[in-house]
């Protein structure tokens, strides 16, 4: 009994004490604090960069649409900034140069061929994260102490582990999903940090979610004629369209992972890919544009229902452009950008191309780029700007040293004089002999991915 009297009293001791210390601090001060801490969280949910990646956006389609004014968003950063063809090269393979845009290099010196191991390799394969030789500026950015989030960037799966998140080109692919909610794979290297992952399953769509009137937005077809396409989806029957389907639901759903990821795990920069201007230009451009298809009869009636997927599709894009914008108001210097643009090929079933692989095609035409927001000089001439530029200018945009063995260049010029008076480029000679990044161990438990990858590839032409 005495023991417990001895524990109330203690505890009553304690209580006072407690009260006592609230009381002497003041309110006020508290209050200000709170609001010290609020200002630095609103703070950092400003991205200071932030970089929109569009697979295969060519100007030759964004041009009519601007003098349209069907495209208002891509428009007003235009206004605000600068902008220009983008030079891309060959191999102009999407894998290839979306790393050559990460890592500021030419594949000579970040080992990702594409769909093989060396460029005169025969054998297909699989480009992964652990074969890329040179570091990514979200490598770099890590060391100098900035974040970044990266969304469905080619060649991120295996996730890497860094400051931030990946969430990696694989994501979210189809048939991989299906298996793995049956449990027959591993999806532990598809994202990092690896927790995140469930958070970000429930912004996915599939394709059978896709809605009636979403598929008439892009396609002229009556209501009877939707249905009987909804009710045939399959990559089976009708590919073209389920590839269409199953791209627009991919970028839904990349939108909607970015738009959440960009107000709950906010990071110094944000960079996000979307793929389906690619994919629906490899399959849909006869349509669009039929006079080079002369050999094929493309009746009327299939150019008026499908004329417009692709322009309608660019359309949509820059409707999610102005989702992201809305977010990020003024603090953010705006990157948008593709990797090569598109041409008719004059043949089918790949009517759209960029490179050898689809023959007819115009050989690496010129991508695009926009640059926009703060730091970003308005009305700037940039000069014949390169996929390999980009790296470089992201860095000199994050204050952090450029580094020599890099084949591109800072586009200073598109930067505005203040910033450049104020923060004078830097350079060191290397990043690569630095401190590795964190080995991804890729083990047995990750290989039916790469069988997975092989599909997407083959699905898309890429590989035969
Ligand atoms: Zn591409």
């Amino acid at each position: 009994m005495s023991i417990l009297r001895k524990r109330a009293s203690l505890y009553l001791l304690f209580a006072s004490l407690i009260i006592l210390s609230l009381a002497i601090v003041r309110p006020d001060r508290l209050f200000t604090r709170w609001r010290e801490r609020e200002s630095l969280i609103s703070r950092a949910t400003v991205p200071k960069i932030l970089i929109i990646g569009l697979d295969g956006a060519t100007w030759r389609v964004i041009d009519p649409l601007l003098e349209q004014g069907k495209l208002p968003n891509l428009k007003l950063l235009m206004e605000k900034g600068c902008f220009a063809k983008l030079k891309t090269f060959s191999p102009c393979l999407s894998p290839v140069i979306w790393t050559s845009i990460a890592t500021g290099k030419l594949p000579e010196k970040h080992g990702i061929w594409g769909f093989k191991e060396a460029p005169e390799s025969t054998e297909p394969g699989i480009p992964t994260s652990d074969k890329r030789k040179a570091k990514a500026f979200w490598n770099i950015l890590n060391e100098y102490g900035k974040s970044a989030g990266i969304i469905n960037w080619w060649v991120t799966w295996p996730a890497e582990k860094i400051n931030g998140f990946i969430v990696s080109d694989i994501m979210q692919y189809y048939p991989r999903m299906e298996r793995a909610l049956k449990k027959e794979i591993s999806t532990k290297y598809d994202v990092y940090p690896e927790g995140l992952a469930d958070r970000l399953k429930p912004l996915i769509h599939r394709p059978d979610e896709i809605r009636m009137e979403e598929v008439q937005r892009f396609m002229r077809l009556s209501r009877d004629e939707a249905k009987k396409y909804l009710a045939k989806l399959g990559p089976k029957i009708n590919s073209i369209f389920f590839e269409f389907v199953n791209a627009y639901q991919l970028d839904k759903s990349m939108s909607e992972i970015g738009l959440y990821l960009l107000e709950n795990h906010p990071t110094d920069l944000l960079a996000i890919y979307f793929g389906g201007i690619d994919v629906v230009s490899h399959i849909y451009w006869h349509f669009m544009e039929p006079s080079y298809f002369k050999k094929y009869k493309i009746s009327r009636d299939e150019i008026e229902k499908f004329g417009w997927v692709i322009r309608n599709y660019y359309i949509w894009m820059d409707e999610i452009v102005g989702r992201f914008l809305s977010r990020v108001k003024k603090d953010t210097s705006i990157i948008i950008l593709s990797d090569h643009g598109f041409g008719p090929t004059g043949t089918l079933p790949w009517s759209g191309g960029h490179s050898k692989t689809h023959p007819g095609a115009p050989v690496a035409p010129d991508g695009i780029l926009i640059m926009s927001g703060k730091n970003i000089n308005q009305g700037a001439i940039i000069k014949e700007p390169r996929v390999i530029d980009i790296a470089p200018t992201i860095l000199a945009l994050m204050e952090i040293p450029v580094a020599q063995d890099m084949n591109g260049r800072v586009l200073i010029e598109a930067l505005t004089p203040e910033f450049i008076n104020e923060h004078p480029l830097s350079y060191v000679s290397s990043f690569e002999d630095r401190k590795e990044v964190e080995p991804i161990k890729t083990r047995e438990e990750t290989l039916p991915a790469k069988e997975e990858l092989l599909e997407k590839f083959k699905s898309l032409g890429y590989i035969q």
